[in-house]
């Protein structure tokens, strides 16, 4: 079925197709199909579906054509409210909303706000009004009490990633900007998962939803090659240009145990004439933002991420992940490699391991039960000695070994990134 058939407005309809095929959109997803004609009729809507499914436009696009359908007013004022867990979705969900407005006949107008960052300059691009608000909870609540922002008159409510958002412990903030809506309004409610909490939150604010379910099929279970390559701990960042270059990887996800592992590892790129940042707890939200955004546009050719900083990293067309320093946990391993291979790409994970790693990466071969076979690169041919013992990368862990328990540095580390 093409967008064409989904019940968009002919006046708004060649807009948005530009848009879309700029952005090679050919047809719509399951999760599109089912959403968009529901939400042109001012249906509520509760979707179950996944980051990488679709959703994000499922939402968007209805909505842009009721903001620009809706009678033009001297004021703007904000007419959908979009609240997302975290400031990388905002930024996301707000691009996207962008590139699909680009040739509408009115200009929508869309502010992001999110915490971690001044308030100074989102308060000003709030002023005239936005057509559209996508928002962390946190900072909304904050702008509204600074009054550069009302959300009285808001006619639809997107809640994108509700489990995130209440996992993330933003029920209260929630329930305080839902007091602050009208009553009568269109409420969209997208999550991955449906706990009992969530449950309730969706069954007290939808009207007669349309249901949707994407299952993730099959088929687009993660295609990701996994490799593991012996190298001395001295070699790696060598070993890791010589593979970017006669690979010819174009972007690349380095995973360092450390902050300050990931800033020498890109300093050292970098000098190798390789495009590399750091990405870590300790960067300004600006400066994580703005490394993101390179990455996207290819104006990066590798971030180097720790494990904590990497949970906000959302890229679809990722297709190397490097683990320069081991994770610490099997669990680390599973959510590393899984940036990659997603949207039904295939993916490419590189494991170095050094000798004294050796007795590591067997163990967490044995708790996901792989079996990777243990590679060698001609002219990196490792020379340090295995040993008996495993070493433990210094990095913060939500997972653990049996046997590999964190050590009290560990915790002051992960205790510091939790609050940074
Ligand atoms: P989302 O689930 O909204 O985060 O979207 C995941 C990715 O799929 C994004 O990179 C979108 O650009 C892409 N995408 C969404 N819908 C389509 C579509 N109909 N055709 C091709 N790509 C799409």
């Amino acid at each position: 079925m093409p967008f064409s058939s989904l019940g968009f407005a002919p006046s708004v309809l060649p807009a948005l197709q530009r848009a879309l095929k700029e952005q090679g959109f050919a047809a719509p997803s399951e999760v599109q199909t089912a959403a968009i004609p529901a939400i042109l009729q001012g249906r509520d809507v509760l979707g179950s579906a996944q980051t990488g499914s679709g959703k994000t436009a499922a939402y968007a696009l209805p909505l842009l054509q009721q903001i620009v359908l809706a009678q033009p007013s001297r004021v703007r004022r904000t007419q959908t409210l979009v609240i997302v867990p975290t400031r990388e979705l905002a930024v996301q969900v707000g691009n996207a909303i962008n590139n699909f407005a680009k040739y509408l006949p009115h200009r929508v107008k869309v502010a992001v706000v999110f915490g971690g960052v001044s308030i100074n300059p989102q308060m000003m691009h709030l002023r005239g009004g936005a057509d559209i608000v996508v928002a962390t909870p946190g900072r909304l609540l904050d702008l509204i009490g600074s009054n550069a922002l009302g959300i009285a008159q808001v006619s639809t409510l997107v809640l994108d990633e509700a489990d995130r958002l209440l996992d993330l412990g933003f029920g209260e903030e929630l329930g305080r900007i839902l007091a602050l809506l009208p009553r009568q309004r269109q409420n969209l409610f997208f999550s991955a998962t449906f706990p009992p909490d969530i449950e309730v939150l969706a069954s007290s604010m939808l009207h007669e939803p349309l249901r949707i379910e994407v299952l993730p099929e099959p088929e687009t279970a993660p295609d990701i090659t996994q490799r593991a390559i012996q190298v001395d701990t001295t070699r790696r960042t060598q070993l890791l240009r010589h593979l970017i270059a006669t690979q010819k990887w174009s972007r690349v996800l380095v995973f360092a145990a450390t902050q300050h592992a990931s800033e020498i590892i890109a300093v050292k790129l970098r000098t190798a004439g390789i495009t590399a940042e750091p990405f870590h707890g300790a960067l300004s939200q600006g400066k994580r933002t703005q490394v993101l955004m390179d990455f996207k546009a290819s104006r990066l050719q590798v971030v180097v991420a720790t494990d904590v900083a990497a949970r906000g990293i959302d890229i679809v067309q990722l297709p190397v992940v490097v683990n320069y320093d081991l994770p610490r946990s099997a669990v680390d391993y599973t959510h590393r490699i899984g940036r990659t291979g997603r949207a039904g790409e295939s993916g490419l994970a590189v494991s170095l391991v050094t000798a004294p790693m050796m007795a590591h990466w067997k163990l967490i071969e044995k708790r996901q039960q792989l079996s990777v076979q243990l590679e060698q690169v001609e002219g990196f041919e490792p020379t340090e000695a295995v040993t008996e013992q495993a070493e433990l990368p210094a990095s913060p862990s939500n997972g653990g070994i049996k046997g590999l328990r964190p050590s009290k540095k560990d915790k002051l580390r992960a205790a510091a990134a939790r609050a940074s």
